[in-house]
């Protein structure tokens, strides 16, 4: 039974996916009570969308994570983001993307009552956190909900959420979520494949092969 003393705060943890999900639930469950928040509006095309959005709703049932839906504003996250589309990841179109999904998170754990907010974005290795913490300390302290400054892919977390998704049989994505994200990956996996010799039968992972690309998103 809780006391006053441990008593633990309620924190709205922004979900990317499910995969992402994994490792940083289960640091923070020792300390706070996690409700994870799928809000996404990135996420193209809507077949990748749903498929991420299931895999989190199977991890989510698996572990008993609450999970709150918001399927809301791709139209508004493609118009955010108008003008950016040849920026390469992590550029200025990246920024937008953290800044919406985090300020969106900021209120729903306000519209709720909830102590603080984090996000599953630092999980991945091509995501810096030193990036993404000024962008949710300011929303927080612009809209009066404390921001969790968390790099999951330290201490080996990133490893981490790789053996659970394989343990627990997660889909797990190789692009990070739009469609100029889905292309440069794909020219990425095309610059590799072009620079070695292909054995006589073997292709490589182009267009919808969902292999090979990067998988670590
Ligand atoms: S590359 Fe990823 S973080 Fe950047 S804009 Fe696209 S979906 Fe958002």
């Amino acid at each position: 039974m809780n006391t006053p003393d441990t008593v633990r705060q309620k924190l709205l943890l922004h979900t990317c996916c499910g995969p992402c999900l994994t490792h940083p639930f289960q640091i923070l469950k020792r300390r706070y009570e996690v409700v994870s928040f799928f809000y996404n509006p990135n996420i193209q095309p809507q077949t990748e969308f749903r498929k991420r959005l299931a895999e989190t709703r199977k991890l989510s049932a698996e572990w008993d994570v609450p999970l709150v839906e918001c399927t809301e504003d791709s139209d508004l996250w493609i118009q955010s983001t108008k003008g950016l589309e040849q920026e390469p990841e992590g550029g200025a179109r990246c920024l937008v993307c953290y800044r919406m999904r985090l300020e969106r998170t900021a209120r729903e754990a306000l519209s709720r009552g909830m102590d603080c907010f984090s996000t599953t974005l630092t999980l991945s290795p091509h995501k810096r956190a030193d990036v993404i913490f000024p962008i949710g300390e300011e929303i927080g302290n612009r809209l009066g909900v404390v921001f969790l400054a968390e790099d999951f892919k330290k201490r080996d977390g990133f490893k981490a959420s790789l053996a659970w998704s394989r343990d627990l049989g997660l889909y797990r994505q190789n692009y990070c979520g739009c469609l100029f994200s889905l292309r440069e990956a794909r020219m990425r996996l095309e610059r590799k494949a072009s620079q070695k010799p292909h054995p006589p039968s073997a292709g490589y992972p182009g267009k919808g092969s969902g292999s090979g690309i990067r998988g670590d998103v």
